[in-house]
């Protein structure tokens, strides 16, 4: 592995690297935006694999969350590697799903991140199955007294009667 940076005309001697290959501080993030831009435009299938950019779909989620300095919503790099699937480009949108975890339920989100402007957005979340009712109006019951139940990502609680389910990793939520 080269001692400095890779980038050209820089000599810099620490950073991260990317495919083994080492960037600086400066240098890192221009370099993982470029790999994945190549991706969104080489066009990835649904299990975000990209025919000319092996391993992809880690840096796309090193990218979006900021090698896990930013989670929106709770998502991490791990979890977008680990759990993304169904994934699709538009122009220079990248839309993908994925299962979430909270306390009491399992969660369908759909997110779109935005190369354009760099964002990454929730644009839809379904609860697929749930350990409590759920109203008419897609309200949270108590099992015990029907009573609206307090819902958070780490916990489910009614404040009539006590019931309450906490997520098993509250320490790290979702
Ligand atoms: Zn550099
Ligand atoms: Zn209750």
């Amino acid at each position: 592995m080269n001692e400095t940076c890779s980038w050209p005309g820089c000599n810099a001697s620490q950073g991260r690297c990317i495919d083994g290959v080492l960037y600086c501080a400066v240098h890192y993030r221009p370099k993982l935006k470029e790999v994945v831009m190549a991706g969104i435009r080489a066009g990835v299938d649904d299990k975000a694999q990209c025919k000319t950019v092996p391993g992809w779909k880690n840096r796309f989620a090193r990218w979006v969350t900021n090698d896990d300095c930013l989670s929106p919503g709770g998502l991490s790099k791990a979890k977008i590697v680990g759990r993304g699937f169904d994934f699709s480009i538009n122009g220079q949108r990248v839309r993908f799903s994925i299962e979430r975890h909270p306390a009491g339920r399992v969660c369908l989100q759909k997110w779109e991140f935005n190369a354009e402007t760099d964002e990454l957005q929730l644009l839809d979340e379904s609860i697929l199955t749930a350990e409590f009712p759920i109203d008419g109006n897609g309200d949270a019951r108590c099992p015990k007294c029907a009573n609206l139940l307090e819902v958070s990502a780490g916990r489910i609680r009614c404040a009539e009667c006590g019931f309450e389910i906490q997520h098993e990793h509250t320490l790290y939520p979702r």
